[in-house]
């Protein structure tokens, strides 16, 4: 957006596009004036989808479409009528701005001298020395417009971002990086800060817990304030989000970063057991050393691993837990008097057809039973037995019973109940972000990231950090009244721990399409390697507290796409 002041009131503008009236609305804009016609140009939008921007974002919006050089004394009266009735800012638009320059000149005709009214617009780059004749045959006094809009009494910010977690903290850290002076919240609720990556270690015994987690205190930017809440609405048409005890927050921009939701209720029985009688999952921080403690216990029987429907974050963390039990017991001896079992709501092993052979291999040498289509809906830790849905081959569905001696669960996922229920979702329940800029789609000014998008990437802290750059671009763009062009291309990455000391290290963005970081002569992902081992166990953990949480972007940047041509 090119805006130009032209007073306190009015500012005006060539064509903008739904998703900037996001961006002039976390500018402090109120109020929007249309006036160009449609369909002067194939690739101008509606009206009608600059009004549903516009409402969503709770701001008002006018039409006043006129013809250069024909514009009637009746437009101008509308035009007057819109300044003297709309809550400023307004911000008045056309093809190119001259239009909305010449009507407020003429609506500001003997109120103000013609001089000034003339030099005022060429100050803001139109020319209307040829209306001269026109302003000053006006008469008669105008109806101005009237103070600035102050907004409300709410506390307010630049930027808010939803959640301290890989996301939040980075990108605040990364916007913190470009523009020092940024007024940053992070609402957080928790006190602790985990690196859920590590959490698959500390299940195979190979890290501690501790390793994995820091106070939020000393991960947050010196800079930011932390509000330590949760967020329980997002109200974007009044650029607000609510807390939980009703407090509501004010922002210019929005990063929605909250993570997502793990559903362990939707398996029945299953949190009345969790934890004991055999039943684990890494996916809790508490709970991943019980399952070192279980594949150490385990001499012999059955040992079940679930994977629920997709999407799930770190799609490859079922199976590492899985082969990293299966190299101890084969280390151990024990695995010849184990039968471990692979059920996986899914039709296959891994999304990448690339990285399944790899994987193969190591279903072979632990002889695992894979069980595809069969999705845990049930559990009885007391009695040792699990439920499955199982799909068969022409679509119907039947409950299968197992035994087990060890369960390790990964819970179904969705989106946060709050983000669920809010404007921000799609139908599915996610944020609703375009999947290159990760700018909402609905409110120019909203940003998302993290495992709560809409977008088909790995949900992973891997996708995180190639994300980070993309959302700081795009922000630091829409704080300056700029389109958002950066771009994230769907990269994510999956270290499938195979056996202790060898990964599998998938890297692909949308699509699936592989995007490696190392050339293949450094590090093959599609095969086992010990490189791969070296760089999750040793330089990632560190990548991650030193480097990503304090806004350095190593080895990571945005694309850029061309700007929209009006
Ligand atoms: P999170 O890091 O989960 O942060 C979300 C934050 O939002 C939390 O701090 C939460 O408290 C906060 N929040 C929630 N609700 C609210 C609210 N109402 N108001 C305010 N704040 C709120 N990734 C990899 O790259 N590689 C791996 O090997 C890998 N392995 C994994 C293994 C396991 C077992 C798990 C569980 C995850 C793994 N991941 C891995 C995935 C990775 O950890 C996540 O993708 C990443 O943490 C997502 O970041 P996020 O900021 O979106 O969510």
């Amino acid at each position: 957006m090119d805006l130009k002041k032209i007073s306190p009131l009015l500012s005006v503008s060539p064509q903008i596009t739904p998703q900037d009236i996001g961006i002039a609305s976390a500018q402090g804009f109120k109020a929007i004036i249309n006036n160009r016609p449609d369909n002067e140009a194939n690739d101008q939008p509606t009206a009608a989808e600059l009004k549903a921007a516009a409402e969503r974002h709770g701001m008002e919006y006018r039409d006043i479409p006129v013809i250069p050089g024909k514009i009637t004394d009746e437009e101008v009266s509308a035009f007057k009528d819109a300044l003297a009735s709309m809550d400023g800012p307004i911000l008045a638009f056309c093809r190119t701005g001259n239009r909305s320059t010449t009507l407020w000149a003429l609506s500001e005709a003997g109120h103000i001298a013609t001089d000034s009214i003339v030099q005022t617009a060429e100050n803001a780059g139109y020319d209307l020395s040829a209306l001269r004749p026109r302003l000053d045959d006006a008469v008669g006094a105008a109806a101005s417009g009237g103070a600035v809009a102050t907004g409300s009494s709410t506390r307010s910010h630049d930027v808010v971002i939803v959640g301290g977690g890989t996301a939040g903290i980075a990108t605040a850290s990364s916007l913190l990086r470009r523009r020092a002076d940024l007024d940053i919240v992070i609402v957080e609720p928790q006190e602790n800060h985990f690196y859920q990556p590590g959490w698959t270690l500390v299940g195979g015994g190979i890290f501690t817990q501790q390793q994995t987690t820091r106070p939020t205190g000393r991960v947050m930017p010196k800079q930011v304030t932390w509000i330590r809440s949760a967020v329980a609405e997002f109200d974007p048409k009044a650029n607000q989000v609510v807390l939980e005890d009703g407090e509501r927050i004010g922002y210019r921009i929005l990063v929605a970063a909250p993570g997502l939701k793990l559903d362990w209720e939707r398996i029945e029985g299953l949190e009345d057991t969790l934890g004991k009688g055999g039943v684990t999952s890494n996916y809790r921080f508490d709970l991943a050393p019980y399952t070192w403690q279980l594949v150490q216990g385990l001499k012999s029987g059955t040992a079940l691993f679930s994977q629920p429907p997709m999407p799930i974050k770190c799609a490859g963390a079922p199976q590492k837990a899985m082969y990293l039990s299966a190299d101890h017991w084969l280390r151990q001896g024990t695995l010849k008097d184990i039968d471990v079992e692979f059920n996986c709501a899914a039709p296959g092993l891994f999304g990448v057809a690339d990285y399944v052979p790899a994987l193969m291999e190591y279903v072979g040498k632990y002889d695992i039973e894979l069980c595809f289509q069969e999705n845990l809906v049930a559990v009885d830790g007391a009695a040792k037995k699990a439920w499955f849905e199982r799909t068969k081959e022409d679509g119907s569905t039947e409950r299968v019973e197992k035994s087990f001696d060890m369960l390790h669960v990964t819970p179904p996922q969705c989106a946060p109940d709050f983000v669920r229920n809010s404007p921000l979702a799609n139908a599915d329940g996610w944020i609703d972000v375009d999947s290159e800029t990760l700018q909402h789609v609905s409110y120019g000014n909203i940003f998302a990231l993290g495992d709560a998008t809409n977008t088909p990437n790995a949900k992973t802290a891997a996708a995180v950090r190639a994300q980070v750059p993309a959302v700081c671009e795009n922000i630091v763009a829409a704080l300056d009244g700029h389109e958002a062009t950066a771009t994230y291309n769907g990269y994510g990455s999956c270290p499938l721990t195979v056996e202790r000391g060898k990964i599998v290290l998938a890297e692909f963005g949308y699509g699936g399409k592989l995007l490696p970081t190392f050339p293949t002569w450094l590090m093959e992902g599609r095969k086992a390697t010990w490189m791969a081992w070296v760089l999750k166990t040793r330089i990632l953990p560190p990548m991650y507290w030193y480097v990503m949480l304090k806004g350095r972007e190593w080895m990571v940047k945005a694309g850029v796409k061309p700007r929209h041509q009006n």
